[in-house]
């Protein structure tokens, strides 16, 4: 009987074993075909420009094209080179930060300094698109990576600037202070151990259509584009916001998306001050 006794809690420690690698067999599963569905969109993306440049190279080979008409077609070669360029530098980030390979960073930032300095270089872009850019703040100190700040406050800039129009404008705004419990409560659920009184709050807002209420968790999956061909024809890899939110992470920050629908979007980042 007292075998039997003993045998009771065992038995039950091998069903919770069991059904804990059960639910570890089935994570497993789910990151495999996530891997497997990246990889897949990843050649997908490579393809079309990569179709574009062979399709004109071979053209321009076998002296196909008019003297007058080279410049155009090496022109074409080469934008599409570019945006090949970018999805490879983004993939190789995202993979970077999927292994964990950023080492942890304790580094204090400027972030007021990042985003005029990504401002900065994201000027030429914006003149190009007939947008205007200020940024807005005193500085505001935070705790972590530098690449990965900046990585952060370009892709969201880019973004303001790329979905805007001709005569728009984007304002990004840096401020620090106290926080509601509740943004309090979700910087502690993204793993910080905020200063109530000192919470750094980027605004990135922009004059574009802004993103529909139903997208506003969406649009931070990897390839998920509510508008492909203007994504591709500005320079959109469609992994931009997916770095952004795993740089945010990074930083035991949060993010989401405001706006009314129709009058530009603001994305609100909330990092817990140094
Ligand atoms: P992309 O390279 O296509 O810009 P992102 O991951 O940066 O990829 O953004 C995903 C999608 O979210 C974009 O294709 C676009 O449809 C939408 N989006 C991102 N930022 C904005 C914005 N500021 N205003 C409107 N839509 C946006």
């Amino acid at each position: 009987n007292d075998i039997y006794g003993e045998m009771v809690p065992l038995l039950q420690r091998i069903d919770d074993q069991q059904a804990q690698l059960k639910k570890q067999n089935k994570e497993l599963a789910e990151a495999e075909s996530m891997r497997r569905d990246f990889s897949s969109n990843v050649s997908h993306e490579m393809k079309t420009p990569l179709q574009v440049i062979s399709g004109y190279a071979e053209l321009m080979k076998n002296d196909m094209v008019l003297p007058e008409d080279r410049q155009k077609f090496a022109g074409l070669i080469y934008d599409e080179a570019q945006a090949m360029r970018g999805l490879i530098n983004d993939v190789l980030t995202l993979s970077k930060l999927d292994e964990s390979a950023f080492a942890r960073e304790e580094r204090p930032i400027d972030v007021t300094s990042v985003a005029r300095r990504m401002a900065g270089r994201l000027e030429s872009f914006a003149a190009d698109e007939g947008v205007s850019i200020s940024v807005k703040g005193a500085s505001a100190h935070i705790n972590g990576s530098e690449t990965l700040a900046e990585e952060m406050l370009y892709n969201l800039i880019e973004n303001a600037v790329r979905y805007n129009h001709a005569g728009g404008s984007v304002s990004v705004r840096v401020s620090q202070g106290a926080a509601s419990e509740e943004v309090l409560e979700a910087l502690r659920a993204a793993g910080a151990e905020p200063d109530p009184a000192s919470v750094v709050t980027v605004r990135v807002s922009d004059t574009g259509a802004g993103i529909p209420e139903e997208m506003r968790e969406k649009v931070f999956e990897r390839f998920f584009r509510l508008d492909k061909s203007r994504s591709k024809e500005t320079g959109g890899t469609g992994l931009g916001l997916a770095i952004v939110k795993h740089a945010v992470q990074y930083h035991h920050g949060t993010i989401c998306v405001e706006g009314a629908q129709g009058e530009g979007a603001t994305f609100v980042l909330r990092l817990p001050a140094a």
